[in-house]
This record gives C-alpha cells, structure tokens and sequence, in this order.
C-alpha cells in the first residue's frame, strides 16, 4: 500500500521558461496536492481532486499559504560559514583573508558539525536541492554528503581543486590527488540516493593545466557527473586569469580550452561576459549561474539578465553564501530584481521564480524529477506563508495578480516567509510559531 498524504492550499509553478512563454505557470487558490511514496500523484483544483481521494485519506490544510516546488540554490560554499559577513574586501583581498579558514574542514567531526548547521539553514531557507563547493579536503565532502543523505536531499557537491595561487594557511593540492580524492568521493556518492558528484576546480587562477586536464578527464569517465566553477566575477581577476593564460582569447576560452564547457557546466557569476561569451555558452548548453547577493556584497557588477535572456541560455540563481551574506532565495530574487533594474531590466516574479525552481532543475538536467508539481516527480516542496509578518500579510491584501504576490514576497519575503519545507513527501523544516 502506498503512503499517502495530501495538502490543501494555493499553489503556485511554471511549466516552462516564462522568458520564451510568460503565461506558463499555473496559480490554483484553492488546491490539493497529493503525495504518494514521497512522488506527486495528482494535484489541481481542490472540489476537482478531493473526490478523488478515499476519505481515510489525511489531509494537511495550509491557510494563508502558498504550494510551491523547493528552491535550488545552483552556487553555494559549504566551509564559508565563519567567513561571511567579513568586512571591506573585493574579490581577490576578500579571498586571501576567508580561504585559509577552509582548512579546518579537513577534521571531518569539525565539517560534520559544520554540515549539520548548513544544511538546516538552507532547509529553513526553503532550498531543496542545492551545488555545493566543499573545502579542497574530502572530508569536508564526505560530512555534507553523509548528512544530506540521512535527510534524502537532492544535493549536488565536490571538493574544491586548487593546486596554485592560493593564500598561505591553506594546503594546496596537486593534480594526481585532485584526481585521487575526487575519484573516491564519485565512487562513493554519486547517485547514491539523491547526491550527485561535482567536479569542482575553484577556479582558472588556482588551478594548472594538469588539474583542469583532471577535471576533463574525471568528466569523461562519469559523463553524467557535473562540473562547477567560477567565471568572470570581477575585473581584477579577469587580467590576473589571461595573465596566466595568455594563448586564450578570455575567461571563457580558458575553460574551453581544456573541454570544460557543456550542458553540465555551471558557471558561477558570469558578470563581466562579451556577447560573443554568451553565444559561445549557449552553443554549449553551459549553465550560467548569477549570485546577486555575493555580487552586491564584494562589488564584482552586474549579471547582463538581458544578454542571457536574448541569447537563450540556460540559467539558474544561487546566493553565493559566504560571499552572499543569505541562504534565501527570496534575497537573491530580491537582489537579481535590484541589479536588473540598474540596467534598465525588470527581472519579472515569474523570471526569478524559474530560475529558482524548474529552471534550477533544468540546468541540472533534472526537471524529470523535480522542479514543478507534475505527477510522478518528487515531492520536493515549500510553504510559502502569506503571513510570515504582520505588514506582509497587510501588504498582500493589497495584492490580487498571481504576479503581484510572488513579487511582494520575493521583494520583502526572506526565511520567515517559510513556513515549512518538505522533501520528497517528508516534512525536514517547520518555522516555530
Ligand atoms: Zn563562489
């Protein structure tokens, strides 16, 4: 017999890229949504779906709430926890000072510790499936995947690869032992249960080009592994990169270069791209990752949300913690909505919800197991509460357009407008009341 369980409130997920098709999305005030074995069963209309239940059939109601699938946050740093919030650097100072605390992640009852405060916050933060950047220790990777396994996470990680360039107090690696341990960690965790592996060299500054040789090796004997890393975030380290690479063109063609490009690469930050980057990006399914909040935070400048629109290509928005000072994707949304505006751009709610949501899923090649409500996938799913503060919920009043609500809490929503978190059918947060 399977398990079953229902919940009653409004609804709310896209079908497809609101960029290419704004009205695909559905809106359902009053609706159930059914979960069998911790899969979608069915969902729609309350009076249509209700009959369809037998009547044993518990069914959870949620006022003044919003149904809607589990945020993704596509970059996020794992060992930063004691580094964010670190005052007055740009990206190069501010790495100097917050790398070499990564090193205490090679203790892996420290980074156990450390996996268990993380991931409750991104739990209480509404984000179900995150791609995480460990330290360059193996254990810091093997704590988060023990603990996102016991929770049934859907998570994706990889120990950083740094064998140059980096500040002292941190040990560098070399490109046979990036290979050792991230070969180990693959065989270990990548699809077991809902973790998938990601091969994660920190970036073009810190690796030589025997590891960037290891990242392409190790993709091609796991073609269904990922890899992530960061591009183009901030002008200083764009020259610091063609200084180490001279025979390439850009930032980009480093990573093309050495075959890293393809639909499962994700980009962190991507500010600084010429059209010809985006062009070449799309061509290669790669995945652009903008982390506003991190961007706003050490001043690296503005995601082109037009270009990446224009040029078609796959995205998804991540916070950057430590160097984004929030686990929330309502912040990020927040954020992206702010630095689009800077440029002229009105990022829409359903622009922002995508790129947390299905298009999050897409650009992990998942959407046939998340990302929406549609029967058969997992129930990966939060509780948006319309009530999460005394003027949020005046505000709403004041909000009728299923574009209107979205937008005022992404706007003025954060943690507090979580009110619980489900992971496929299990419910692994509930804010207190
Ligand atoms: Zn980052």
């Amino acid at each position: 017999m399977a398990s079953i369980t229902a919940h009653r409130g409004s609804l709310f997920h896209l079908l497809d890229d609101p960029r290419k098709d704004s009205e695909a999305y559905e809106f359902i005030d009053d609706a159930l949504l059914v979960i069998a074995d911790g899969r979608i069963q069915s969902m729609g209309p309350y009076s249509q779906i209700k009959p369809t239940l037998a009547a044993d059939i518990n069914i959870e109601e949620h006022p003044d709430a919003i149904l809607c699938p589990g945020f993704f946050d596509l970059h996020i740093h794992f060992p930063q926890l004691t580094t964010t919030a670190v005052y007055g650097e740009q990206l190069l100072g501010w790495l100097n000072t917050i790398i070499p605390q990564e090193e205490v992640y090679k203790d892996q009852s420290h980074a156990s510790q450390c996996a268990e405060l993380f991931l409750g916050e991104l739990l209480r933060n509404g984000t179900t499936t995150a791609a995480v950047y460990g330290s360059w220790a193996k254990e810091s990777v093997n704590a988060l995947f023990e603990k996102a396994a016991d929770l049934n996470l859907r998570l994706g990680a990889g120990k950083v690869m740094a064998d140059r360039n980096m500040p002292e107090g941190i040990s560098l690696t070399s490109p046979e032992q990036d290979y050792d341990d991230s070969k180990e960690l693959i065989e270990r965790w990548h699809g077991h249960k809902r973790l998938s592996y990601i091969t994660t060299p920190r970036f073009a500054i810190s690796c030589t080009p025997d590891d960037l040789r290891v990242c392409r090796r190790l993709l091609d004997e796991h073609p269904d592994s990922y890899l992530q890393t960061h591009l183009s975030e901030n002008p200083r380290e764009i020259e610091f990169t063609l200084e180490l690479f001279p025979e390439c063109k850009s930032y980009l063609d480093v990573y093309d270069s050495y075959g890293l490009l393809g639909p499962r690469t994700l980009f962190g930050h991507c500010i600084h791209l010429e059209d010809s980057d985006f062009q070449r990006v799309s061509e290669t399914g790669s995945v652009l990752c903008p982390n506003p909040p991190s961007n706003f935070f050490l001043g690296s400048g503005l995601f082109k949300f037009q270009a990446a629109k224009e040029h078609g290509v796959r995205m998804a928005l991540g916070t950057d913690f430590g160097a984004g000072n929030t686990f929330s994707m309502l912040n990020s949304m927040e954020n992206g909505y702010k630095m689009a505006q800077l440029q002229g751009y009105s990022l829409s709610p359903f622009e922002a919800f995508y790129h947390s949501t299905l298009g999050g899923a897409r650009a992990l090649s998942m959407d046939q197991q998340v990302g929406n409500f549609l029967p058969g996938k997992e129930a990966d799913f939060i509780v948006l509460d319309k009530t999460a503060t005394p003027f949020i919920e005046w505000r709403l009043q004041h909000a009728s357009t299923p574009s209107e609500i979205l937008f005022v809490l992404m706007m003025l929503g954060d943690d507090r407008a979580i009110r619980a978190t489900y992971v496929a059918g299990q419910q692994v947060h509930c804010k207190a009341a």
